[in-house]
């Protein structure tokens, strides 16, 4: 997997590859909270927490693959949050080339994709992700995770995910957390999510 944010001795917030505004799906009061707060902290106490770890000098997968307790929990926002945030853009809103012959010949469509994915996300109980992967046999699979769970951690290569943590979408949706799921589509950029691959 792609080295998602370079170790510095330390990490650094991700940049967002697109004014929030543009978007219209996810508010400005949302990000504010959700990247400027949620993903600050985390990448905060991952940075006091990494030191005299063992695992300082690791990309941040790896970090993710070998942590445990409140380092797992920091490294694993940290990763999900920036594969979330990075997803989104203006363009591309429907899989084109490999990712969607993937979809097609996994799923049978983009629409029973996109309503096993919603359903998965919607059935989580509690705080977690919903996750699109390459399996280790090349399949597409779609994973629930609690908490701070990515499917690195299964030998996965995680692609595209949604965050079902209410912070995500509480102040937007209240408890409406699956029309804040059916509203994600219209903002995610397939280009990004087949470079992943
Ligand atoms: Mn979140």
């Amino acid at each position: 997997m792609k080295d998602i944010l370079p170790n510095n001795g330390s990490f650094e917030m991700m940049t967002l590859p697109y004014d929030p505004e543009i978007l219209g799906v996810i508010s400005n009061n949302t990000f504010a909270f959700h990247y400027g707060k949620h993903l600050k902290a985390y990448v905060d106490n991952l940075n006091k927490l990494l030191p005299g770890s063992g695992l300082e000098n690791l990309p941040l997968t790896e970090v993710v693959k070998k942590a445990q307790g409140g380092l797992f929990n920091n490294a694993g926002q940290v990763l999900n949050h920036t594969m979330y945030f990075e997803q989104f853009g203006t363009n591309n809103h429907e899989p084109e080339g490999k990712i969607k012959e993937l979809i097609t010949s996994d799923f049978g469509s983009f629409e029973a994709f996109k309503k096993e994915f919603e359903q998965k996300g919607v059935s989580l109980f509690g705080s977690g992700w919903v996750w699109l992967s390459l399996n280790a046999e090349g399949k597409l699979v779609i994973t629930q995770e609690v908490n701070a769970g990515n499917p690195v951690c299964s030998g996965m290569q995680p692609l595209l995910t949604f965050d079902v943590w209410e912070h995500a979408y509480y102040l937007d949706f209240q408890n409406r957390r699956a029309d804040h799921l059916s509203a994600l589509w219209q903002i995610v950029d397939w280009k990004v999510i087949e470079n992943r691959l």
